[in-house]
């Protein structure tokens, strides 16, 4: 009989206690509250674990690198050890022919029920000649590791977009998992980011691992729990994008009080992705909090759109680059009038109190 995923983490010694801990932090992290923290224990230990393929094709591995960097060290070491077992090139033990045979056993032995995951995206040019793994192309194994799959995971923007390995003129031809030309059709949910935020990616892993189905998609094939609003929707600075208030020049006055940094390019109100909400390590920041614009890495064709410094002029049904400059000013005459006239009401009531006091 094969293993629960509850009997393969106790066997790599996560205690019970750990492991409800681990529930429950999964259920918050999905958006689904604390009654869901039993459902996703039982499914557990009821549920015998699915294997993972994880594999990489052009790409910086920095999914990887966010992942086991998962800033909660429970989350990381659970979702590990349901990973580990099977197949990743980059954090497995076994290496060379060895490695190889992991894939093709769990091909042959898992038929409809193993996740493939990918990393990186493979380049069609030259017969895929570019990203050559076990010495052979990788848009062969990874045509072969997703005939059997149940689903496939593209990480990141380079396995969901194509990424900058994807610029213009993308000599390469790399391409994105969905747009590979006769990969088997399997469903594919897509987790974009550059990287994705590690508590995303465990959290879709683990719902995808416990519930035997996908969260809820967008149009775009990404779970709509983490990637239905915009960066701008939940950023800590939209007040001051309210009032009109930028930062001009990132050691000025406003770039200090923490201004919104919409005129130094920022991608927040078009970029799609939970930083703003989950932030990275741990909850700690994101990069708008530390001052930077975001870059929208989560967005298809990002690395193409222009520097990155450069405003957004083409939002529809926002206008804001048309009226960024005129918010500012009105919103400064807006506040230049109420405080002339606070200030004028202030002079009337002293000398309304200072003709009662005589
Ligand atoms: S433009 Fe950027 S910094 Fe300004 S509120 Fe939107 S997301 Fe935040
Ligand atoms: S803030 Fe923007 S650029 Fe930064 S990680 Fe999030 S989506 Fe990517």
């Amino acid at each position: 009989m094969q293993e629960t995923f509850y009997e393969v983490m106790r066997r790599q010694g996560i205690t019970r206690r750990s492991f409800l801990k681990f529930c429950s932090l999964t259920a918050a992290s999905l958006g689904l509250g604390p009654t869901f923290a039993p459902k996703i224990a039982y499914a557990m230990e009821s549920k015998p674990r699915i294997p993972v393929l994880w594999l990489h094709g052009l790409e910086c591995t920095c999914c990887s690198e966010s992942f086991i960097r998962s800033a909660h060290p429970l989350a990381k070491d659970v979702v590990l050890s349901m990973l580990s077992l099977d197949y990743d090139d980059t954090i497995m033990a076994a290496a060379g022919h060895q490695a190889e045979a992991i894939v093709t056993e769990t091909v042959e032995q898992y038929k409809g029920n193993y996740i493939l995951a990918v990393e990186g995206n493979p380049p069609l040019n030259e017969d895929g000649m570019f990203c050559i793994i076990g010495g052979k192309p990788f848009v062969d194994q990874l045509k072969y590791a997703a005939q059997n799959a149940k689903a496939i995971i593209s990480w990141g923007s380079c396995a969901s977009w194509g990424c900058v390995q994807a610029a213009r003129p993308n000599p390469t031809r790399a391409t994105p998992v969905h747009k590979v030309p006769g990969l088997p059709d399997k469903p594919i949910i897509k987790v974009p980011g550059c990287p994705p935020i590690a508590e995303v990616m465990t959290a879709v892993i683990t719902y995808i691992l416990t519930f035997e189905r996908f969260p809820e998609l967008d149009r775009q094939g990404r779970p709509k729990m983490f990637y239905s609003q915009r960066i701008h929707d939940k950023c800590y600075r939209r007040p001051h994008f309210d009032a009109g208030q930028f930062v001009e020049a990132f050691d000025d006055e406003g770039a200090r009080k923490g201004y919104c940094l919409y005129k130094m390019g920022c991608k927040g109100p078009t970029t799609y992705n939970a930083c703003s909400t989950v932030r990275w390590n741990g909850g700690l920041s994101f990069p708008i909090q530390a001052g930077h614009p975001c870059i929208g890495c989560s967005e298809d064709g990002f690395w193409d759109k222009g520097d990155f410094y450069s405003r957004l002029s083409n939002i529809n049904g926002f206008g804001v680059e048309a009226n960024a400059d005129r918010i500012g000013a009105t919103a400064a005459t807006v506040v230049g009038a109420a405080a002339a006239a606070h200030a004028a009401a202030s002079v009337v009531k002293r000398m309304r109190e200072k003709g009662g006091q005589s």
